[in-house]
């Protein structure tokens, strides 16, 4: 997968050298390249961003440096994700979805926001666009958002995880939470993992896994549950 982002903060990105990401853009299977906007901005201060038409408190960035920096990177037909507050809420659905996309371009807002005809200007261009919150609250900029996006698009990428198994059973994935796990010792400063995990019996562990997780789903998110019959 290709993966385009960019930002006034480059080195932002940086984290997704580390771990996991950076292993799979060492082996090929991510082609991550981060792209500086003030690269697109020719007066002596390479200025981004202007005030709002309208008035009111902030800046808001221009589009003609959004404009050239997506020219460049030619995003007809691929997926433009826009990182906003009052965009769609990304959920590990949306995950699954971008992980399909053969190339994914990230523009990373800051101030407040870019100015509304750069994402119109794109979708003309024949770019996917999507505009996504990462939750009901309110960052500095796109780059951390662009962080967990990637970081969650990534993992779903065939040949990412060594053991794919891992996936299937995690938290979101069946619509629950998942169940509380442990590893030894089976005694630890008095507490004791639940004896049936010790019970060598699979039936009896899958049930109780799965009893946990609609517990700690009803406990912590109900709001997952609603829907489920009988859950
Ligand atoms: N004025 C904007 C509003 O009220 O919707 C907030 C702008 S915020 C200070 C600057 C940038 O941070 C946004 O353009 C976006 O790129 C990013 N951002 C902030 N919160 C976010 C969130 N919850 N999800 C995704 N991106 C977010």
């Amino acid at each position: 997968m290709r993966v385009d982002v960019v930002t006034i903060f480059p080195e932002y990105l940086r984290a997704l050298d580390l771990s996991l990401p950076g292993k799979a853009q060492r082996s090929g299977l991510l082609d991550l390249r981060v792209h500086d906007l003030r690269d697109h901005a020719h007066d002596r201060h390479r200025t981004v961003d202007d005030t709002p038409y309208g008035g009111g408190a902030g800046m808001v960035m221009k589009p003609e440096p959004w404009g050239e920096a997506l020219d460049a990177l030619d995003i007809a037909g691929a997926t433009l994700v826009v990182p906003t507050p009052s965009g769609e809420v990304f959920r590990q659905a949306t995950a699954r979805e971008l992980s399909t996309r053969e190339r994914l371009v990230f523009a990373c807002g800051r101030y407040e926001g870019i100015d509304a005809r750069v994402v119109e200007h794109a979708a003309e261009a024949g770019a996917e666009v999507r505009e996504v919150s990462i939750g009901d609250y309110v960052l500095n900029g796109g780059e951390v958002a662009v962080l967990a996006i990637v970081e969650a698009v990534v993992r779903l990428l065939p040949g990412f995880m060594g053991n794919p198994e891992s996936l299937v059973e995690e938290s979101h994935e069946d619509g629950l939470l998942e169940y509380p796990v442990y590893t030894k010792p089976a005694s630890w400063r008095g507490r004791d993992v639940p004896p049936v995990l010790l019970s060598g019996d699979h039936g009896a562990v899958a049930r109780w896994r799965r009893e946990e997780s609609l517990r700690r789903t009803a406990e912590r998110r109900p709001d997952l549950l609603g829907g489920r019959d009988g859950a």
